[in-house]
This record gives structure tokens, C-alpha cells and sequence, in this order.
């Protein structure tokens, strides 16, 4: 096999990437420099980055890429199944080196997003529901993370309804009692 990469990555790395390739074959995709490219940003990552956040990093390999291919390549890769896409609380669509059912912590403020730990979440029990099978589940917790939470008042609670955070307190609010 060619070999792309330059640099040699991480035994493990290299196998997730051995693996892409494979996948990428199985699945009839060309293996380009491109697509391995932005596979192994988002290997790295573990920032559930944008399409825009990606294209900022790969470009500083690769200054011609578009931004048009990447997304083109992230919907290619998303469609196949080789990296997912989430979308926390609704926001910009953020993707994921790792298609594997797994769960994750998002920060209602600034949108973080963490990779939760295998902690018993893979075994809850699946919800009996006529006229739909049920095949998986992700779960998201939601909250804020330590940064934000340091933005808050403290006496207020962790989680509100509709929390802003800004540098001052608004000065004449009226909240019922
Ligand atoms: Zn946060
Ligand atoms: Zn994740």
C-alpha cells in the first residue's frame, strides 16, 4: 500500500487510519490525500470541531483547498458512515472522528462538546414502542462545562431556562418571585 502520510503517527493512530483506507476501498471511495486529510485532523481532535473549524486547520496544509470540498468531503464521510455529525442543541452541525455510537457532554453556553466515557450508558434498557424498532441511541448530557459555569452568579442555579452570559449583570431586571 502507498503510503500518504509523511510523518509517522501514532501506532494507534496508524491503525484507525489503516482502517479509514480500508473503508474507504470497501465503500468504493477513491482514497485521496484530501479526504485522509481531514480524517486525520479530526482523528486528533477532540473538539467535535465545525466544517468552517476544520477548514481553517487543514488549510495550513493544504492552502487550496476549498471550503466547498470540505464540506463535500464531510457530507461524503458522514453518508458512508466513516465520521458523524452532531448537533448539539440545534447550533451549526459538528463533526466526529469516531461513527461509533458514544455519548456526550455539550455545554449549553458555549457549546462544548466532550466524549463521555463507556460508563454503563451502552446498557440502558431500550424503550418498547409499537411501530418502531429501536437500533441505538446516543446520549447528550447537557449543562455547562467548568469555564462557563465560572460565568455565573453564584447563588443562581447551574441550569436556568434562559441564562445569558455577558461581562455585567443586567441592572433593572424583574423577575417574579
Ligand atoms: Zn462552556
Ligand atoms: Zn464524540
Amino acid at each position: 500500500m502507498e503510503r500518504v502520510m509523511e510523518k509517522k503517527p501514532r501506532d494507534s493512530e496508524m491503525n484507525r487510519l489503516d482502517e479509514f483506507i480500508n473503508e474507504l476501498r470497501q465503500k468504493g471511495l477513491n482514497v485521496t490525500y484530501q479526504r485522509l486529510l481531514i480524517f486525520k485532523h479530526l482523528m486528533k481532535t477532540k473538539n467535535h470541531p465545525t466544517a468552517e473549524e476544520i477548514y481553517r486547520e487543514v488549510i495550513q496544509e493544504y492552502p487550496s483547498l476549498s471550503m466547498a470540498t470540505v464540506y463535500k468531503i464531510l457530507e461524503t464521510l458522514t453518508q458512508h458512515n466513516l465520521i458523524a455529525k452532531v448537533n448539539p442543541l440545534h447550533g451549526e452541525a459538528r463533526y466526529d472522528g469516531d461513527p461509533r455510537p458514544h455519548h456526550h457532554l455539550v455545554c449549553v453556553s458555549c457549546k462544548k462538546i466532550v466524549d463521555v466515557p463507556e460508563n454503563g450508558l451502552n446498557h440502558l434498557p431500550l424503550p418498547e414502542v409499537a411501530n418502531f424498532k429501536v437500533m441505538g441511541y446516543r446520549v447528550q448530557f447537557e449543562g455547562l462545562c467548568d469555564e462557563c459555569a465560572g460565568k455565573t452568579e453564584p447563588e443562581r442555579p447551574a441550569l436556568d431556562t434562559e441564562v445569558t452570559f455577558c461581562g455585567k449583570a443586567p441592572e433593572e431586571v424583574k423577575r417574579p418571585n
